[in-house]
């Protein structure tokens, strides 16, 4: 079998891998990408990314590069409850970064990143599958090509190959996998007619039903419809289902003439949100960064920010200290902490906002006065991620069980 030794073997070019092979072979090191895809395609996946997110991509000095390919930065959310219009925040001038969200086309935000990281000196291959990892002080990814299998072998070998990881599997981590509790179906929608500058976000909470529309730039819109798991007999999937999509959409609030000119694009998939995670990202020479460390929840469209703190985390550890092996373990006790914190603020969103029933009623109806009335009980999903306190006191601040109830 043929061999070759690096310093980082990163399998899964897409976001993740692509931004830290780039941002390790700016530094000198080694780096070999290896990338299923060919050409990349439409794979309903995250094109919102938070302004927190955004400040890492400052950090990893990729937020100029993602601008001039396309991103484009909204200042506006949007909020509607119930079909009503709630408020709006002024993302820049709020989120302590100062950011607004940077929208943008995944495929070819893909391609963007993943010819930076072979401009910086990353040897990129694509069309090859991996199919055996070798564990241990001397890692080595085997790959399957067209020429046979060969073995890569490396320093550190990093698993950034997205939600259905199979290097999670060859590096033996056990995944946690949460209850199936919402699905999101999402889909490109093209000449909607609504704001290019404005995220809006429609919530129904006592059926268990949100829409999101994410505008990308060029009168293109990625919009997602999310929904209680178990409300539906079949997954709103499918391009028969495009109608329905749109249906349900209105039904949750989007005014039905936004969709007058509207055209549906691209594929509609549904995915399920609940999240899958391991502890402790890295064993034997493997990390583990984006979604094949931890797959958040859609729903509350964390994942392009998580993954860009991972890269940011893991650069910084690697390149901070000569022992590897340690400076993996370190990037992965960061990782349980902040990753755990953003998963408790997800967890309380979706039961204030997604559980049904007369209970969850009379609870949306003692806090969401509350919550009206003194905003910062919430955390700042959108500002601040996983950096929110998130311990037994903001818990009961963001649920007002702080307030005597008389
Ligand atoms: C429906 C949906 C909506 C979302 N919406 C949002 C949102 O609005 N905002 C947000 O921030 N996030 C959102 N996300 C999440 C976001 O898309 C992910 O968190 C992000 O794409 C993860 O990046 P990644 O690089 O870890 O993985 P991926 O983007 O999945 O990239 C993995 C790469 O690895 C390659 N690969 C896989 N297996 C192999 C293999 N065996 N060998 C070689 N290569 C391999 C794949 O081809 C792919 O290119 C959404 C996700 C879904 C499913």
């Amino acid at each position: 079998m043929a061999q070759s030794h690096w310093d980082v073997v990163i399998a899964g070019g897409g976001l993740g891998g692509a931004t830290l092979g780039r941002a390790l072979a700016m530094h000198g090191a080694r780096v070999l990408i290896v990338e299923h895809e060919l050409a990349f395609k439409d794979r309903v996946r995250g094109e919102g990314m938070l302004p927190w997110g955004v400040a890492e991509a400052r950090a990893l000095g990729i937020d100029a590069l993602m601008r001039d390919s396309g991103a484009c930065e909204v200042r506006w959310w949007k909020r509607y409850l119930n079909g009503t219009a709630r408020d709006t925040r002024d993302l820049i001038a709020t989120t302590p970064t100062n950011n607004g969200c940077f929208n943008f086309y995944h495929p070819s935000m893909q391609q963007t990143l993943l010819d930076a990281a072979r401009d910086a000196g990353a040897e990129v291959r694509r069309g090859v599958t991996v199919v055996g990892l070798e564990t241990g002080d001397a890692p080595a990814l085997v790959i399957h090509t067209e020429n046979g299998d060969e073995r890569l072998r490396a320093k550190l070998v990093v698993g950034a190959d997205g939600r259905r990881s199979v290097m999670r599997r060859l590096a033996r981590f056990t995944p946690n996998q949460d209850a199936s509790r919402l699905i999101i179906a999402g889909v490109l929608h093209e000449d909607l007619d609504t704001p290019d500058d404005t995220v809006q976000y429609f919530q129904q909470p006592s059926i268990a039903r949100s829409a999101l529309i994410f505008p990308l730039g060029e009168r293109r819109y990625r919009s997602y419809f999310i929904y209680g798991a178990g409300t539906r007999d079949h997954p709103l999937s499918g391009s028969h289902n495009a109608q329905t999509f749109i249906d349900l959409s209105v039904e949750t609030g989007v005014p039905r003439e936004w969709y007058a000119d509207a055209r549906t694009t691209g594929p509609l998939a549904a995915y399920p949100g609940a999240d899958c995670w391991v502890e402790h990202p890295y064993r034997d020479g493997v990390a583990l960064i984006g979604d094949a460390a931890a797959t958040s929840d859609p729903s509350f469209g964390c994942g392009l920010a998580l993954t860009l703190r991972d890269v940011r985390v893991l650069r910084d550890c690697l390149l901070s200290n000569d022992d590897w092996h340690a400076a993996a373990d370190d990037y992965a006790r960061q990782h349980d902490v902040y990753y755990a914190s953003l998963h408790r603020i997800e967890d309380w969103l979706t039961q204030l906002m997604y559980e049904t029933g007369p209970l969850a009623d009379s609870r949306r109806a003692r806090v969401f006065p509350h919550l009206a009335k003194e905003p910062q009980r919430v955390p700042d999903l959108q500002g601040r991620g996983p950096d929110n306190p998130t311990d037994e006191h903001a818990r009961r601040r963001f649920f007002a069980e702080d307030i005597a109830t008389v």
